[in-house]
Formats: structure tokens, C-alpha cells, sequence
């Protein structure tokens, strides 16, 4: 490969790639060294040192190995617990009881290990989807580059936001400061220029370079790269990027702390019903022994923490379906709860696809209006006057024209024949604009060449470039929110400028506003000081920007499903609430400007927040406190972010969401969500995805507290009142193991219920068990001991022998199970539907497996030889199927009942 770079290039095996004096020599001594001009380097040449130098990438951290992950899964006091009965049953030679059990812990540990291992996976998966990337110029041309595929040489561009993808020597430095606190630990940003730093300089003190890993907090700048990968700073110490987040959420604390608590009860009451049994009914201990241990591992719901872990991977694996990258896993919980989504105007409820449709510019007696004809970034299109016309428009319009296309980063190509905009979508717009005025941007930008730049930044909401004139005069073109660009030229026009102002902002136009003034001398810095007065204001543009159809469906969706949905903008007041008018946010929407958010006072801005639809000119700094304001309502706030400004407020964001598009590498870092297509429809997807993992995740405990609960009441109620017991201790075990590896885990793969997002969002602190689950838990586990004594008592009664009468027991509580996991299934309306009976692929998966295991329990000589069961006859059969659709009824019934007589919240059932 080596031979494809030319001659005049550095071998890249060459020693001058390992000098390590980068930051002290001069930055065009660097370039020679690694054989790069600003041209870039070529293609060919940036694939051969590829080669050589291998893929800018730190070595994966190892993930903890399969056998520590199996191990990890016997760590639990559940297990311990169950492995203690093992334990027990060995001792007192009970040899298929302690079999049963270790079986259970054994199948509890492979389930939770192989889904464990795939929710980790997801996770991974998901985050390449988000890999980063670099700015950089090759052969000329900006473009985009995946960060792995930098190699020493290239020509990277940077901004405020941006992670540095790779050790760079700066060539140039625009008011640049970089936080490199993960490589030297200081907190505070360090300001950056070209020029050479000491030899002995320490890290923090090399202002000429930007090193791999650290994030360009303001400013502007552009190096080469010359280390990459393991030969970085951050390679070199060794300090690898944190790999997968732990399988941690508040939900899975809150469970297992549960499980823990319930596990020490489970103990207790084994123990007192122990000696109830051996000193009052006078049970042989080894049977009264093995009974309990049973009844305590029947109780222990050992699948659970797994089985919520599955949930909320298959929650992340659906999110990211709907373009919502989840960075951080508790994101997937707090997105269900989620009652208010503050949003971003511009690409997120609007298209971020601009058109110039409206000039207001100086002429003979005052401002005058051009109408823009065409569509798109398509040049096809003219300029005329709305009124009387007064002279050719484009050349009265000439310096607003020109301002727009020189105060500009952006350029028009074609794609497929289609005109795309390469840059910032406004000033595409402008480009665009120009050319339907006869301008060409390439000959207009090489007449006027631009010397320096100060970049738009949300804060201060202009842009200014420093240009040569034509005969050699310095010119300052500035482009910009027009209430300060009217302050930077003197308040001209006394008030005609912003009555057309305000007329364009109504109908929902974006408006820009331009100025320009001559500097003297022949200055080669802009610096704000020349950026503060003295401009000629040149006139007015207005861009249209269509509200995304799919954001006014999903803002309808928030309304019916509680969720408040607030827009802050950096845009002007006017605009934005047409636009909300346009997007349905409200009939007549309250707006308030950034200006009065300053002026309030923290508890002013409570109320301010709570009753605003629009911020409009706000601040990032405004942002962070309007999240705090209505999060002290106890709301749970989701805001989106994309700048470097906005990472404080998506960190006390309850949920961040950052842009994947537009958002910088800052603003991804500090997101919970990463929203791939920038949609506000997604926002609203994800939302309902949380609900759904919520619901299922409650679902699943709906179903194992009350059939565990019923196993158990069975037993206790016999020891209790001296009766024969319904199942033997194996027996017992069996039902543990059959069904929770079946039925308990198909509830994680349960679809979203039909009118989830019709309901108010659940109260952020609300517990797992609701007053009607408490209820649910203590009514089924009744009927499930009924049913088990009337079918135990039915039989025995007609002279069955007490083997067939318990088998007959076990059928009948599993039957139970299955119908009872159909009646949880809809936790929120009748369950009796064709869509219930239809049932999902893992429930029908489940249902054909725990029937199969049911037929073999009862009819297979081994496992009638282990567990000493009887075969059932067939209208025995049907009588237990019976029971199993009389349960079904009258949980209808309650159900009904109970929403009669308004016992319980509707939320809550
Ligand atoms: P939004 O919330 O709509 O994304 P921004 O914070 O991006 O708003 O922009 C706020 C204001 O700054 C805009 O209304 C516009 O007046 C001005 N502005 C935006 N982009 C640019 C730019 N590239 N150059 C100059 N001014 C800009
Ligand atoms: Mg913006």
C-alpha cells in the first residue's frame, strides 16, 4: 500500500510520525513532517496510512468473561437461600426434592445468564449506531469521516461541542477553549492557540494541541492529526472509554430489594409454620421439614430480577427501532413517566428544510418588499415586488444578497438531481436565494475573500465574517437575530424595520436580519469589539420552515396521554407562537421571551413555567432553569438539547435527549437518549415504549405474587387446619419450575396495550404494587387455595386415591396460572377480546411448552415415578379446564364490580 502515497509525502512507517515535540515546533514544520497541506490529504493517501497505522480506536475493554457473568448469577440471597433447601432435602435424603430445587436454580441461572448476555449485547449494538465522527478536509472537500478512519496527516476541523477525535496539532485557534479534565484532571476549559509551546511543557500546558477524548467547550479551530488510536495521550495512559453500563435501574433496585425483604419473611414464617406443624399437629419433623422448605421456595420469586432485566432490554431494542438510542438504561423507565417534553423549535417540530420567501430591503421611500418564488434548495425561482415595483429587484437587493451568501458556511450540490444543502439548512437557504438572483456563490466568495469569521452561537444570535473588498477594503458582513442587528446599526428607519418584522414573524417566518460596515486599515482579525456598532442595516429575509406533520399528530398524542409539551426556541417570540399555533400546541398559546425568564425570580418562574407553551429568544442558561422550576412540581421533565450550552440542562433533565444529527458529541454525552432522526414524533415513540415496559414490568408481578401466593396459602391452610396436604413437597418445586420459566417470562414480550397513551402519565413516585394490585394479590391467592381444596376434596370424596387427587391439584393450579396470565395480559381493560385469545408468539410459545411439560408430569412413567403422579381421565380433564374458565369469569366480574363501586383509582387497574 505504502507505494500508492506520493513521492512528496512522508512514509508513513517514517520515525518523523513518533517525534513527540509536536506542541513545540512551528505548525508548518508539523505539516511538512506529516506531509499534508491545507488541501488535506488525498484519499489514496488517507487509506494507505490506514493501513499502516491501523484504525483510530482504543482497544475494547474486555468485558467481564461468561464464566464471571455465570457466576453472578448464583450471587443472590434468593439463591442462596434455595440452595440451602438443596441442602436440606440432600441431608434428610429427600433426593428428587433437593434435584427439583437445584433444577430450579440451574434453569433461574441459564435463562438469566443468556438473557443477560443479549441485553448486553443490544446495549453495545445500539451504541455503534451513535458512533462519532470528525470534520475533516480531504483533497479539498469538507466532509464527514467516521472518527475510527482518521489517520496522522488529516486535516481535522473543530467547534464548540465537539469531542477531539485524535491528538492534533492546531493551526488555527478561534476564541478556542478545550476541557481536558479526563486527561489532566483540570476543570477548567484551556485556552488554545496556534503557536508553539514550550519543549517542556507539561500536558495541560500545550495550548497548540488538542488532545483525543477531550470536548472543544467554545470556539473554533482546525489542526492535523498526528497520533491516533493507542498512540494518543488517553491511549497511552491507558484510560479507557467506560464500556457498557452496568444492568442497573431504580426499578431493578427496588425489586431485588424487595425480593430480599420478601425472602427473609418467606424464612420467618417457614419456621414458625415449622414448629406449628411438628409441635401442635404433630407432623414427623423430616416431613414437616421438607414441606416448609418447599413452601418457602415456591414463595421466593428467584425469576423476577431476570425477567425485568429481559423487559427493559427488549424496551431499549424497541426504542432504538423508533430512532431512540438509550445511552443510559434507567432512561427507559423515567421515559414512561415522563409528564412533561420541553422540545427544541427548529428541526425537531419543524423540518429544518428552509426557504427564503420574503426580502424586505431599503429602497427610494423606505423599505420595500420581494416576494421569493420557487421551492427547496432548488436555484429555480425569481425575486419581484409585492407592491409597485421599484426597479430590479435583485439589484436593489444586491449588497442584502451578498451579505447572505458571504456571511455563510454552507454550499448547494446535487444528489440523484436533487439540490441538497451542505451545511447549516438557513444559510443553504441563502445560497440558494442568491443564485435565484443571479449571483454565483463560488465567483462572489473568490472576489471577496474571507479573512476571519466569528461563528453564530446561540448566546449572542449572530454571525460575522471579515471579507477583502475589491479594491483591498476590510468589510464586516453580519447576519442575525434582527432586534440586534437594529442595535448594532444605530435603530434605523424609526420603527418600519420591525413593523415588517413583526408582519413576517406573525405568519410563522423565521426572520434574519443583515448589516455590514468598512473597517479601517487592513486588519486580518475580527474580533467583537468591531462587532458592537456602526453597521449599515441592508434589509430583512424570511424562511419559511413547515412544521413535521408527523410532531402535530404526536403533540395530539401527549395531549390525550397528560403529557404537557412546552417549545423553547432561540427564535423570535412572533414566530414561534405562529408556529405553535401551526403545530397545535395550543389554541392560543402563552408565549414568554427569555427576557422575562431572567427577570422572574425562581419562585416566580414556578408559576411563569408551569402556565407558558412557547420560550421564545431564550439562553441555554435559561433552559437549566426552567427544568428546575418544573421539576419542583413534582413534574418528570424530558428537554432536548443540542449545543455545547445545553449539556447542564439535559444532565438535570430527568431524561436528556440529544439530537444525533444536529447535536454535538457534548450535548450526546450528557443525554440519556440520543434521537437518531431528530423527529419530535420519536420523543413521543420512546415515551410509549417506557409505558409499555412499565406496564409489563407490573404485569409480571401481577402474575407471580398471587400464583406463588396461592401455592403457598394451599399448603399453610393444611398444616393450619390439620387437613391432608394438597401436593407433596416435589410437587410443589415442579410448579415453581414449570411455570416460571415458561408463562413468568412471556410476559416480557407483551405489545403495547391499545389506549396507553389515552392515559394520564403514572405519578414519578408511584410504587410498583397499587392499592388493586394489593388487593388482586390477596383475592387470587384466596381462589387459588379454594379451588385447590375443592378439587383436592371432590376427588377424595368420590374414592379417588390421595396420588391421583394431588395430581389432579397440581393441573389445576397450573391451568390457573395459564388463565389467570391471561387475564393480567390487560391490566387495563376487559381481557376477554379476540386480540387476548389470539395471544403473542411467546405467550402461545409459553402455553405450548407448559402444556407439554403438564402432559408429561401426568402422563409419563418417569416423571409418575418421581413425583408420584397419577394419569388423569379426560372428563377429570375437562373439569380442571373448567376451573381454569370460571376463574377467568369471575376475575371479569370483580374487575367490573370493582370499577362500579369506584373502590380503586381506574388509573390503577
Ligand atoms: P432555534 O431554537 O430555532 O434552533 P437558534 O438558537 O438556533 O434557534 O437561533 C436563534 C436565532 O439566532 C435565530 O432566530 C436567528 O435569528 C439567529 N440565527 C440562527 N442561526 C443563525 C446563523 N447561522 N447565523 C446567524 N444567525 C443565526
Ligand atoms: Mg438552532
Amino acid at each position: 500500500m505504502p507505494d500508492a502515497v506520493p513521492p512528496a509525502t512522508v512514509p508513513p512507517a517514517s520515525p518523523a510520525f513518533h517525534t513527540t515535540d509536536w506542541h513545540a515546533i512551528p505548525h508548518e514544520e508539523a505539516a511538512g513532517r506529516l506531509g499534508v497541506s491545507t488541501a488535506g490529504l488525498t484519499p489514496e493517501q488517507a487509506q494507505a496510512r490506514l493501513a499502516e497505522h491501523g484504525p483510530n480506536a482504543l482497544p475494547e475493554t474486555a468485558g467481564r468473561s461468561p464464566l464471571t457473568r455465570l457466576m453472578a448469577q448464583f450471587n443472590s440471597a434468593l439463591i442462596y437461600f434455595l440452595l440451602a433447601g438443596a441442602a436440606a432435602a440432600l441431608v434428610l435424603g429427600h433426593h428428587v426434592d433437593a434435584g427439583v430445587i437445584i433444577a430450579v436454580v440451574l434453569v433461574n441461572a441459564l435463562v438469566g445468564f443468556v438473557q443477560e448476555g443479549r441485553a448486553e449485547q443490544a446495549l453495545r449494538a445500539i451504541r455503534d449506531m451513535i458512533s462519532p465522527h470528525a470534520n475533516v478536509v480531504r483533497a479539498s472537500r469538507r466532509q464527514s469521516v467516521e472518527a475510527r478512519e482518521l489517520v496522522p496527516g488529516d486535516l481535522v476541523l473543530l467547534e464548540a461541542g465537539d469531542r477531539v477525535p485524535a491528538d492534533t496539532r492546531l493551526f488555527r485557534a478561534r476564541g478556542m477553549l478545550i476541557d481536558e479534565a479526563i486527561l489532566t484532571g483540570e476543570s477548567v476549559a484551556a485556552a488554545k492557540n496556534e503557536a508553539p509551546a514550550a519543549r517542556d511543557a507539561a500536558l495541560g500546558d500545550r495550548h497548540s494541541m488538542a488532545f483525543s477524548g477531550t470536548t472543544v467547550a467554545a470556539g473554533q479551530g482546525a489542526g492535523f492529526v498526528v497520533s491516533t488510536g493507542p498512540h494518543t495521550q488517553i491511549g497511552r495512559i491507558g484510560r479507557l472509554i467506560a464500556d457498557v453500563e452496568p444492568l442497573a435501574t431504580p426499578l431493578l433496585r427496588q425489586v431485588d430489594a424487595f425480593a430480599r425483604r420478601f425472602t427473609w419473611l418467606a424464612i420467618a414464617s417457614a419456621a414458625a409454620l415449622f414448629l406449628f406443624a411438628v409441635a401442635v399437629r404433630g407432623y414427623g419433623w423430616t416431613d414437616a421439614l421438607m414441606a416448609v422448605v418447599a413452601l418457602a421456595v415456591g414463595a421466593v420469586p428467584e425469576g423476577l430480577p431476570a425477567v425485568i432485566t429481559i423487559t427493559l432490554a427488549i424496551g431499549v431494542r424497541r426504542m432504538a427501532s423508533r430512532n431512540a438510542v438509550i445511552r443510559r438504561l434507567p432512561a427507559v423507565e423515567t421515559l414512561g413517566a415522563t409528564s412533561v417534553i420541553c422540545s427544541d423549535k427548529t428541526g425537531t417540530l419543524t423540518r429544518n428544510e428552509m426557504t427564503a420567501r420574503r426580502l424586505v430591503v431599503a429602497a427610494e421611500g423606505g423599505p420595500g418588499e420581494i416576494a421569493v418564488s420557487g421551492i427547496g434548495y432548488d436555484p429555480d425561482g425569481g425575486l419581484n415586488w409585492s407592491g409597485a415595483a421599484r426597479g430590479d429587484p435583485a439589484e436593489v437587493a444586491a449588497a442584502l444578497l451578498r451579505c447572505g451568501l458571504l456571511c455563510n458556511d454552507a454550499h448547494l450540490h446535487t444528489e440523484n438531481g436533487v439540490w441538497r444543502a451542505e451545511g447549516d439548512p438557513m444559510e443553504g437557504a441563502l445560497v440558494a436565494l442568491a443564485v435565484k438572483a443571479g449571483l454565483n456563490p463560488a465567483l462572489e466568495r473568490g472576489a471577496f475573500a474571507r479573512e476571519d469569521e466569528i461563528p453564530f452561537d446561540a448566546a449572542y444570535r449572530f454571525m460575522a465574517s471579515l471579507n477583502r473588498g475589491l479594491q483591498g477594503e476590510a468589510l464586516v458582513f453580519v447576519k442575525g437575530a434582527p432586534e440586534e442587528l437594529l442595535k448594532l446599526s444605530g435603530s434605523p428607519g424609526g420603527g418600519v424595520w420591525e413593523a415588517a418584522l413583526a408582519r413576517a414573524a406573525a405568519q410563522g417566518e423565521r426572520v434574519l436580519g443583515f448589516a455590514m460596515k468598512r473597517l479601517a486599515g487592513a486588519p486580518k482579525r475580527l474580533a467583537f469589539d468591531d462587532v458592537r456598532e456602526g453597521f449599515d442595516f441592508l434589509g430583512l429575509i424570511g424562511f419559511i420552515d413547515p412544521p413535521r406533520p408527523e410532531a402535530i399528530a404526536a403533540i395530539a398524542e401527549c395531549r390525550s396521554a397528560g403529557i404537557a409539551v412546552k417549545m423553547i426556541t432561540g427564535d423570535h417570540a412572533a414566530t414561534a407562537g405562529a408556529i405553535a399555533c401551526q403545530l397545535g400546541l395550543a389554541a392560543t398559546p402563552e408565549v414568554a421571551t427569555g427576557v422575562e425568564v431572567d427577570a422572574a425570580s425562581d419562585g416566580n418562574l414556578v408559576e411563569l413555567a408551569r402556565r407558558t407553551d412557547v420560550f421564545a429568544r431564550t439562553s441555554p442558561e435559561n433552559k437549566l432553569r426552567i427544568v428546575r422550576a418544573l421539576q419542583s412540581t413534582g413534574a418528570v421533565v424530558a428537554m432536548t438539547g443540542d449545543g455545547v450550552n445545553d449539556a447542564p440542562s439535559l444532565k438535570q433533565a430527568d431524561v436528556g435527549i440529544a439530537m444525533g444529527h444536529k447535536g454535538t458529541e457534548a450535548a450526546k454525552q450528557a443525554a440519556e437518549v440520543v434521537l437518531l432522526d431528530d423527529n419530535f414524533a420519536s420523543i413521543v415513540a420512546a415515551v410509549k415504549e417506557g409505558r409499555t415496559v412499565y406496564d409489563n414490568i407490573r404485569k409480571m408481578i401481577a402474575w407471580t405474587l398471587p400464583t406463588n401466593g396461592g401455592e403457598v396459602l394451599a399448603v399453610v391452610g393444611a398444616i393450619l387446619f390439620g387437613l391432608a396436604m394438597p401436593m407433596s413437597a416435589a410437587q410443589i418445586l415442579w410448579i415453581n419450575l414449570a411455570t416460571s420459566a415458561t408463562l413468568g417470562l412471556a410476559l416480557a414480550f407483551e405489545p403495547t396495550e391499545p389506549g396507553i397513551m389515552q392515559r394520564p402519565p403514572r405519578p414519578a413516585r408511584a410504587g410498583l404494587l397499587t392499592r388493586f394490585m394489593l388487593w388482586r394479590v390477596v383475592f387470587v391467592s384466596l381462589l387459588f387455595t379454594l379451588a385447590a381444596f375443592a378439587i383436592y376434596g371432590q376427588a377424595v370424596w368420590r374414592g379417588q386415591e390421595m396420588e391421583m387427587a394431588r395430581t389432579m391439584v397440581v393441573n389445576t393450579l397450573v391451568v390457573m396460572e395459564i388463565f389467570y396470565l391471561f387475564n393480567v395480559r390487560f391490566l387495563h381493560m376487559t381481557s376477554i377480546t379476540w386480540r387476548a385469545a389470539l395471544g403473542t408468539p411467546a405467550v402461545l410459545l409459553a402455553l405450548a411448552a407448559i402444556v407439554a411439560a403438564q402432559l408429561a408430569f401426568t402422563y409419563l412413567p418417569v416423571m409418575q415415578a418421581v413425583f408420584d403422579t397419577r394419569p388423569v381421565a379426560l372428563l377429570d380433564g375437562v373439569l380442571i379446564v373448567a376451573v381454569g374458565v370460571a376463574l377467568m369469569i369471575v376475575l371479569e366480574l370483580e374487575k367490573a364490580l370493582l370499577r362500579r363501586l369506584g373502590l380503586f383509582a381506574a388509573s390503577d387497574m
